[in-house]
C-alpha cells in the first residue's frame, strides 16, 4: 500500500472510500470550492463534517476519532 502525503486525504469510515467531501458552513461568497458541500448557513455542534460520495453518508468528528 502506497502511503498518501495529502493532508486533507479524509478516508470514510464506512466504506473506507477516499470520495469524501468537505462540509462547508456559514455564509458562502462565491462558488463552493471543489471538493467542498454546503452544509447550510446553520453551525451546530452535531453537523457532519464530511460527506462520502461513496457510500451517501454523513461522516461525523466522532466517527474520524476511532
Ligand atoms: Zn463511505
Amino acid at each position: 500500500m502506497s502511503k498518501l502525503n495529502k493532508k486533507n486525504k479524509v478516508i470514510c469510515p464506512k466504506c473506507g472510500s477516499d470520495k469524501v467531501r468537505e462540509y462547508i458552513y456559514g455564509l458562502i461568497r462565491g462558488p463552493i470550492p471543489e471538493g467542498c458541500v454546503c452544509g447550510g448557513c446553520f453551525v451546530g455542534p452535531d453537523n457532519p463534517i464530511y460527506y462520502c460520495d461513496s457510500c451517501n453518508s454523513d461522516i461525523y468528528a466522532n466517527d474520524l476519532k476511532k
